[in-house]
């Protein structure tokens, strides 16, 4: 048996689609323009591509996007303020500082200084309190991605079980709470849990976010399984360059699985597509509109 490859990239397209065509519409019909401002501090290039990348298809989407690039070395209350500024901004909806910020910056109090109505990365604690109360919340892009990439293979997750590996602010928790209120069964594993084989074998949805290269073998894997790789892990390649490998051990676990996401082409596609429906969906929310049908 060979998985079926989910295609992030066509699915993440078909998202961008229809959060542009909601774009249009509340334009049209309230005259509102969704913005994201982006702030990047420092010139870390993988930074540098992933803001340029969000620019680029919030543009697209026919939002306005606004950048901020601040210097490594801007002083914590600087970088505040103009937090501050933006949540203080009528055309600005949705606000992102870009992560990690450099050495000598306190990341969480930058996160909390956001406005949680225009938290688009789902990281403040208000929204993670929201998320993990069962209320409506902004919750961050990654996991909502890996949501929807599972719902592509079952369109219902319910009574299904699921495994997460990784409990990070960033991807396994917030994608935990994103599961439960979807009506699945989850275990959240993480670098102290005992006999990770034999806990994965038992899902039927395995979501590895670990950031260690290939670490989920194919024989880990229940047959049949929907597996999504949350994992970015840069490998030295035979022609010198580096490529991307996730958390799974891709070629193995095509073997096992019903259905498996690729690296690159899977997860990280979602994630940008998931920030223009949290901009749209702030934009709506602070604006009174009803939510958007994306
Ligand atoms: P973190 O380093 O913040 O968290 C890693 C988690 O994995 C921790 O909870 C840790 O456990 C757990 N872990 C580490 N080693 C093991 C192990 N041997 N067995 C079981 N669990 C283990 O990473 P992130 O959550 O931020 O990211 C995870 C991966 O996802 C990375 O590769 C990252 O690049 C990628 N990523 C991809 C995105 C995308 O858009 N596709 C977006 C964000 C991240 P403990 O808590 O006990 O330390």
């Amino acid at each position: 048996m060979t998985a079926s490859v989910i295609d992030g990239k066509a699915i993440a397209a078909e998202l961008r689609a229809r959060v542009a065509a909601e774009v249009t519409r509340v334009k049209q019909d309230h005259g509102l323009t969704p913005g994201l401002a982006v702030v990047l501090v420092g010139n870390d290039p993988a930074s540098e591509v992933y803001v340029r990348s969000k620019h680029k298809q919030t543009q697209e989407a026919g939002m306005a996007s606004f950048e901020h690039v601040l210097p490594a070395d801007v002083a914590q209350g600087d970088l505040i303020a103009l937090v501050q500024k933006l949540n203080n901004d009528p055309t600005v909806h949705g606000i992102l500082v870009q992560l990690p910020l450099p050495k000598g910056l306190d990341t969480q109090a930058v996160i909390n200084a956001i406005d949680p109505a225009k938290d688009v990365d789902g990281l403040h604690p208000v929204n993670a309190g929201r998320l993990a109360s069962g209320m409506n919340a902004l919750s961050p892009c990654t996991p909502l991605g890996c949501i929807i990439l599972a719902k592509s293979v079952h369109p219902s997750l319910e009574g299904m079980n699921a495994i997460v590996i990784g409990r990070s602010n960033l991807v396994g928790r917030p994608l935990v709470q994103l599961l439960l209120n979807e009506n699945a069964t989850v275990t959240i594993a993480h670098s102290r849990s005992r006999d990770l084989p034999k806990l994965t074998a038992q899902a039927d949805l395995v979501f590895a976010a670990v950031g260690k290269a290939e670490m989920v073998r194919g024989d880990w894997i229940k047959p049949g399984a929907t597996v999504i790789d949350v994992g970015i892990n840069r490998l030295p390649a035979a022609d010198g360059k580096s490529k991307l490998v996730g958390d799974v051990a891709y070629q193995e676990a095509l073997k096992t699985a019903g259905a498996i996401t690729p690296v690159p082409g899977g997860v990280g596609q979602m994630t940008v597509a998931c920030l223009l429906v949290n901009t749209l969906r702030a934009a709506s929310a602070i604006n009174g509109l009803k939510a958007p049908a994306v």
